[in-house]
């Protein structure tokens, strides 16, 4: 009976961390951290002293057969990431996948996850989600991953680095359309937690001008919600020729 568990730990205000979490991570024989200095932070605020180690994109492969032989023995190793919930766009899914395939049981603590707190608070439609991870670096392959995104119905929502915040915007502008309406969470539970709800067109402008900073989460609402559907069914070039028809037709236009 070997034992592995995926612990979230919090993505900014300390205090998001669960009482099982800090339990789990108290009494296990190992803690696996991404960055270690980081997860010091966390225990020695609840006064946690459990070993810590190394565990990270760079090392993960090597220390994989490590980990196994560990829990294999007798181990409960932990698993943590720096802010949120572990294989989330941070290491983890290689292990546990290993983990399951040498029948060790994995047990998820679960907790933070920035996917899930920008998602709610977002004021999207949260019935059907997409999480589409970051953001591709690259303009072509970006544009490709949102052409690829755009008949999708459920909100999409993206981790975006602050330095490729304003070309990811302009992509989905070209790609989606200005009027999609999106939510921008910017750095939540710290201090200058933000929600900025507004079009795509209109989070170009605002974040053009003052520039992006703190970590984001883009949202932006599905091609088959009531406003998109709004939005598709009454275009600026409908618009305009409904405008040309009435003028034509002699009747003021409604
Ligand atoms: N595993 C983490 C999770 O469960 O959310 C995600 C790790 S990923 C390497 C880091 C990205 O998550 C950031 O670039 C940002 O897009 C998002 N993120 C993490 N913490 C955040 C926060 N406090 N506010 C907004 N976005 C955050």
């Amino acid at each position: 009976f070997f034992l592995q568990y995926i612990v979230s730990t919090p993505i900014g205000n300390l205090e998001d961390v669960t009482l099982r979490a800090l339990r789990v991570l108290r009494t296990a024989s190992l803690v696996l951290a991404e960055d270690t200095r980081h997860t010091r932070q966390l225990f020695s605020r609840y006064d946690i002293h459990t070993r810590l180690e190394s565990f990270h994109q760079h090392n993960e492969r090597q220390k994989e057969a490590m980990v196994l032989r560990q829990l294999q023995q007798g181990a409960a190793i932990a698993l943590v990431c720096d802010a949120g919930t572990p294989a989330i766009n941070d290491p983890g899914a290689d292990l546990v996948a290993a983990a399951a395939a040498a029948n060790v049981r994995v047990i998820p603590v679960p907790g933070p996850s920035a996917v899930l707190a920008a998602v709610v608070a977002s004021g999207l439609p949260t019935q059907q989600f997409l999480y589409c991870g970051f953001t591709a670096p690259k303009a072509g392959a970006r544009q490709k991953q949102l052409s690829k995104l755009a008949g999708q119905e459920a909100t999409l929502v993206f981790y975006v680095s602050p330095h490729s915040l304003l070309a990811a915007l302009e992509d989905a502008v070209q790609v989606l359309g200005a009027h999609r309406r999106c939510c921008l969470a910017r750095e939540l539970t710290k201090r200058h937690e933000e929600l900025w709800r507004g079009s795509l067109g209109e989070a170009l402008a605002e974040f053009s001008e003052r520039g992006p900073r703190g970590e984001f989460v883009l949202l932006i609402e599905g091609s088959g919600s009531a406003a998109a559907v709004q939005g598709e069914a009454v275009s600026e070039d409908q618009i305009v020729e409904a405008l040309r028809q009435a003028v034509a037709a002699g009747q003021s236009p409604s």
